[in-house]
């Protein structure tokens, strides 16, 4: 198994892969170099920003350097761990390319790639969905060929999935590439839809992807390098992502930052304290040449990826991966529209979010999006499904949900325990968002008290407390301050007390 998965939140993962160079963190960006001239020297990316993967194009060098074409890591002047493209990309922009599945194949062996990439064709953004049914069908079978030209075992293989936004074959795609023998999957064809920000599409193509693969195979999300989306990827599962946006952006002037881009020209500071911007101002980009500019740009740009997939492993490490998401969608309405698209994924999401992290920290809850990550899921189809009231408590007191935590030991718990300190019978239940309904014996467990919200009593924990009333059994069921269907409304402990007086001598 070249691919261990060490720490998890929501459907995000710190993983090991190993190559034959070493073993590489994940998720990990690998850039695009290209074989023949960079902005940014390929050993640089390793001495400076301590990459240990890039990834170039063998379909390149073979035009460039022909079939004798030496070792890949001498050629780039890199010496960790190199993926090699297969000009599938080329084959989607200028719609034909000079070499067979077969000779790119045994080129990769060849020049020694430490990953390589078979032949695949490449469904695009745009394609019918009869051209995305061929080349799907096209892909596999490509794959399943490949499998017999491979003469180097000590090589990694990536079996791309393709379908593009047509889910139905993406499906299948990732279903026959996982019975494959492949290690990593790359999904392929996202570029053009990330190019129109359809972050939604981009959600459902990487869940479903994701869903249909073997999780143990790391997946590469082709194409995505913007430091302000690469979170939701992660959350979603996506180990690796390649990405020449850091030179492309750089070429045209564009200045990434984690929340965005902006025109360099138009900056007056640079809000970034990265090598490049912390010896600058943001005149001095304007006093170069544009060669320089690109140049310095393009590590800058470098930087803001490095420094952003550092901090989301750190917020996997330390579970707090949904609230980096969430602060990153906030940057653009397309981004949260694939938020709040990953919510049609919560329960794929809980089957992966470990049940408590290892630092427990407290959740934070800014609105109804917040309040849909899986722990309040998981929580509130626990109480749905598990949970049985304590013997005996057949009178159910919902009382709202107070400030201070845990509960039991607030105000208002104190005075309904002095209230009620002769009943047996008497059960208190908290209500409000986002949990919903919190049985007072339930409420010094973690999340229930290790959470800060910004909701205040909310509207959703109505529907759990009907539904909590409707299915446990209680003979009596009272609220306090506000009217609920199945409850009867009591505006005090005192006037709950004068009902069920008569209850208690009776
Ligand atoms: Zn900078």
């Amino acid at each position: 198994m070249c691919f261990e998965v060490k720490e998890r939140d929501l459907g995000g993962r710190i993983g090991a892969l190993r190559t034959r160079r070493g073993v590489l963190e994940t998720p990990t960006l690998m850039p695009v170099v290209n074989p023949v001239k960079n902005t940014i020297r390929p050993a640089e990316l390793k001495d400076d920003f301590g990459l240990e993967l890039i990834i170039t194009n063998a379909y390149i060098i073979l035009k460039h350097y022909g079939r004798e074409a030496r070792d890949v890591h001498e050629i780039t002047g890199f010496d960790g761990t190199i993926m090699t493209d297969s000009g599938a990309y080329q084959l989607l922009i200028y719609g034909g390319i000079d070499t067979t599945p077969e000779e790119i194949v045994r080129f990769q062996e060849r020049i020694r790639s430490d990953i390589g990439v078979i032949l695949d064709v490449p469904t695009g953004g745009f394609a019918t969905k009869q051209e995305a049914e061929h080349t799907v069908k096209e892909t596999i079978r490509r794959a399943k060929e490949s499998i017999s030209w491979r003469e180097d075992d000590t090589m990694l293989w990536a079996g791309p999935v393709q379908g593009g936004r047509y889910l139905d074959l993406l499906e299948f795609c990732a279903r026959a590439m996982g019975e494959l023998d492949f290690q990593i999957h790359p999904l392929g064809s996202p570029t053009q839809i990330m190019e129109e920000y359809d972050y939604a599409t981009l959600v459902d193509m990487i869940a479903t992807a994701k869903r249909a693969l073997p999780p143990e195979r790391p997946l590469h999300l082709f194409g995505a390098g913007h430091p302000m989306m690469l979170s939701l990827a992660v959350a979603l599962g996506c180990d690796l992502f390649d990405s020449a946006a850091y030179a492309l952006f750089a070429k045209d002037g564009r200045y990434m930052t984690q929340s965005g881009t902006m025109r360099v020209d138009e900056l007056e500071e640079l809000p970034c304290s990265c090598p490049i911007c912390a010896k600058r101002d943001a005149e001095d980009f304007a006093e170069v040449t544009k060669e320089e500019r690109e140049g310095l740009l393009a590590r800058h740009n470098l930087y803001v990826v490095v420094e952003e997939l550092r901090s989301i492993r750190e917020s996997i490490r330390e579970g707090t991966l949904w609230e980096h998401v969430e602060s990153r969608c906030r940057t653009h309405p397309k981004l949260y529209c694939g938020l709040k698209r990953l919510l049609d994924y919560r329960e794929y999401l809980e089957l992966n979010d470990p049940l408590v992290n290892r630092v427990v920290r407290g959740l934070f809850f800014y609105d109804e999006v917040s309040m849909s990550r899986p722990e309040v899921y998981r929580y509130k189809e626990r109480i749905a499904s598990r949970y049985s009231r304590p013997k005996g408590k057949d009178i159910l007191l919902l009382v709202p949900m107070p400030e201070e935590k845990p509960f039991t030991k607030s105000k208002i718990c104190n005075s309904v325990k002095e209230f009620f300190r002769d009943r047996e019978d008497v059960h208190v239940c908290f209500y409000g968002d986002p949990f919903g309904v919190v049985p007072s014996e339930l409420s010094e467990t973690f999340p229930l008290s290790q959470f800060e919200s910004a909701i205040g009593l909310g509207k959703a924990w109505r529907e759990s407390a009907e539904a909590f009333i409707s299915t446990k059994g209680y003979k009596k069921v009272f609220i306090l301050g506000q009217e609920l269907k199945g409850a009867k409304m009591i505006n005090s402990l005192e006037e709950l007390k004068r009902v069920l007086d008569p209850l208690g001598s009776a």
